[in-house]
């Protein structure tokens, strides 16, 4: 099965999509709504395939993705593209982003307050790609997409988004951070092994979507560009 067998029935082209991507992203570039603002070097909006089902959320830019304004670009973003290529998926055929798109100082956790003010831009990402599954990496990511959760019990699990995201019919696999697995070689046996679990759940997903999908009055149906990225 490939991405490109996926029939989408949307009223937004890829063109449209990836246009609004690029303003969502134009405006975190110049956003100064919380108080990352002052110590980011650039602010991170995310990038990757506008018609991408899997999108992938981590929890803020780190130092070299401050520099480069390019989200998951250091040594995290390299383990995380490795575990990627386990499933034969590249970083362009998804789309990256963070839970908090400047960095935090010194590599800190995000606050609370941080958080809610750049929920907003994840919301509305997740409103334009709509992916069918939303792949969570590290705590901060979980806390937002499985309120309530454990990383350490829920890794390599999945289970709806809340609607309240912003995604319409989500399934939210969790990860561990690819920084954690960086720090321990139990956390990265573990974190292949739920990555392997990836393609089982997009499957899932996409029969969810299919089976809550009512049959249109007018077929509407629009096939997928031919440069759509194929991830399977
Ligand atoms: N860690 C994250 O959570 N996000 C990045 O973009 C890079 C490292
Ligand atoms: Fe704006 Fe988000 Fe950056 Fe805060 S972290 S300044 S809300 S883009």
């Amino acid at each position: 099965m490939t991405l490109g067998d996926a029939t989408v029935s949307t009223s937004t082209t890829t063109e449209e999509r990836r246009a609004a991507l690029e303003a969502i992203a134009a405006e975190v570039r110049v956003c100064r709504n919380c108080r990352l603002a002052e110590t980011r070097t650039r602010a991170v909006p995310g990038e990757g395939h506008p018609d991408t089902e899997v999108m992938f959320v981590g929890e803020g830019p780190g130092q070299t993705e401050d520099q480069q304004g390019r989200p998951f670009v250091g040594r995290a973003g390299d383990l995380l593209v490795k575990l990627l290529s386990t499933l034969g998926w590249r970083r362009q055929d998804v789309f990256i982003t963070n839970v908090v798109k400047c960095r935090p100082p010194g590599n800190r956790d995000p606050e609370p307050d941080e958080i809610a003010a750049c929920a907003p831009y994840l919301q509305r990402q997740l409103e334009v790609l709509d992916p069918a599954v939303v792949v969570t990496l590290g705590r901060f990511s979980m806390a937002h997409f499985r309120p309530g959760e454990r990383i350490t019990r829920i890794h390599g699990t999945h289970a709806p988004a809340p609607g309240s995201t912003g995604a319409r019919d989500a399934l939210a696999y969790a990860l561990f951070h690819p920084a954690a697995a960086l720090r321990s070689t139990e956390v990265e046996r573990q974190s292949y092994d739920d990555v392997a679990g990836l393609p089982r759940v997009l499957t899932l997903a996409r029969e969810r979507r299919a089976a809550a999908a009512l049959p249109p009055a007018i077929p509407s149906h629009v096939e997928r560009a031919d440069d759509a990225p194929t991830l399977f």
